[in-house]
């Protein structure tokens, strides 16, 4: 997966190409473009851009925009009975392309095939297209293909869906579309342990939004030893809300900071709710989504009272699955002061008492949905980013093309 930075990074980079390449595209475009790094973590060599304009069952239109020398790694669409077979048509806009299709061997090859991967190039005819140049390739035909120096935009036709199977031929690539999303913003309801933690994160990987957990937030501040971080020490580990002026405070400055966002616990109350609407209209702006992920209490309880946090990355585990005292990031996992049994049992009569004013304000502007916690965080994610993708995210881009 991509960091934060990287997306960020890419999204400008493709949106420079694409100036190059004098397409002109729109801020809702600009939006959805994906980007994907095939698994491999070595973003600059492999790494592959996309822009979609059309993407039915039948057909396909969009860009393919790659930095500098990056690879695409040699894969197929094999047909798939029922479904339309995948024949693709390249064109080149912008810079160079070296595409590589089965055929005879070209002795010296224009693209760098990476040596420690090198029997997953098994293609080796090369096809070099520059700007206005184009070439088909016939369905269930293995290709990759390398942009030259300076990056390559590349539109793409074809039949079927682009999200048809595809099939790479190194097993050890997986390709996961990262998407930077401008603007979106979220607010995750759930009780304590609820999950609203490990969704923000996902959805932080998947939509380029930053995760703004006020908990964490305060615990930054406890852990600093500051003023605010000293007055509310004591009342985080009982498990009672710290009043409204601090977490004012602290939302103030980061609803400036940033555009696209995830809230986590914030609003925890009706009148923080409203807080929050006021001081978006402010900034000309509004929540678009919220996800409310609904679990029963005995859960809750398991698995706050199992719950490991890592001292560094905040990421969270469970003594059940994972029974060793460092994180993935070499950071050490500890028990949150607030997870023993008196403070979540306050914890939770809270959020049971603050939650029902708080549905009913969301529902009432027709932006709740209600997410099923207990299936498991896949499960659970999965239902979350259709929505994202099939209902906020294309209204919000309509709103944005609608003229003012
Ligand atoms: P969390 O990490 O979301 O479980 O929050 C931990 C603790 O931080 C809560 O039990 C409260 O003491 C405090 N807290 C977090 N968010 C808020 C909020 N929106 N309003 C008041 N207190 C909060």
């Amino acid at each position: 997966m991509l960091t934060l930075q990287q997306l960020n990074l890419a999204r400008e980079r493709v949106l420079e190409l694409l100036n190059n390449a004098q397409v002109p595209v729109t801020a809702a475009e600009a939006d959805k473009i994906e980007v994907t790094d095939f698994g491999l973590r070595d973003f600059c060599r492999f790494g592959l851009q996309q822009l979609d304009y059309v993407d039915s069952d039948v057909f396909y239109a969009g860009e393919i925009v790659m930095l500098p020398n990056q690879i695409c790694p040699e894969h197929h669409h094999p047909t798939v009975e029922n479904e339309m077979p995948k024949e693709q048509t390249f064109r080149c806009r912008w810079g160079t392309v070296y595409l590589y299709v089965p055929g005879e061997e070209t002795p010296e090859p224009k693209a760098i095939i990476p040596p420690e991967r090198a029997q997953y190039f098994t293609v080796r005819h090369e096809i070099v297209l520059r700007p206005g140049q184009q070439y088909t390739i016939p369905p269930n035909t293995l290709h990759w293909f390398q942009a030259g120096p300076e990056g390559a935009v590349i539109t793409e036709f074809s039949t079927g869906s682009r999200r048809a199977a595809e099939v790479f031929t190194d097993p050890g690539i997986y390709k996961v579309a990262q998407m930077v999303t401008q603007g979106l913003k979220i607010v995750l309801l759930g009780a304590p342990g609820s999950g609203k933690g490990t969704q923000s994160r996902l959805l932080s990987t998947k939509y380029g939004t930053v995760h703004l957990s006020m908990g964490n937030m305060l615990r930054e501040e406890v852990a600093k030893g500051s003023r605010i971080g000293s007055r509310v020490a004591v009342m985080m580990s009982k498990g009672e809300m710290v009043p409204d002026s601090v977490v004012f405070g602290i939302l103030d400055e980061k609803l400036t900071m940033y555009n696209s966002y995830i809230l986590d616990g914030f609003p925890r109350t009706l009148s923080q709710a409203e807080y929050l609407d006021k001081r978006l209209s402010e900034l000309n702006t509004e929540v678009d989504v919220v996800f409310l992920l609904e679990l029963p209490l005995e859960e809750i309880i398991e698995r706050l009272s199992g719950r490991r946090v890592c001292s560094k990355c905040s990421r969270t585990y469970h003594v059940r699955f994972y029974q060793s005292d460092t994180c993935n990031c070499g950071g050490k996992l500890v028990q949150r002061a607030d997870d023993n049994p008196e403070a979540v049992r306050r914890r939770v009569e809270v959020y049971n008492q603050e939650i029902g004013p708080l549905r009913e304000f969301y529902s009432r502007q027709g932006k709740l949905w209600e997410i099923d916690g207990s299936k498991g965080m896949e499960l659970s994610f999965g239902d979350i980013s259709r929505i994202l993708d099939e209902k906020i995210l294309p209204e919000k881009r309509k709103r944005a093309e609608k003229p003012n």
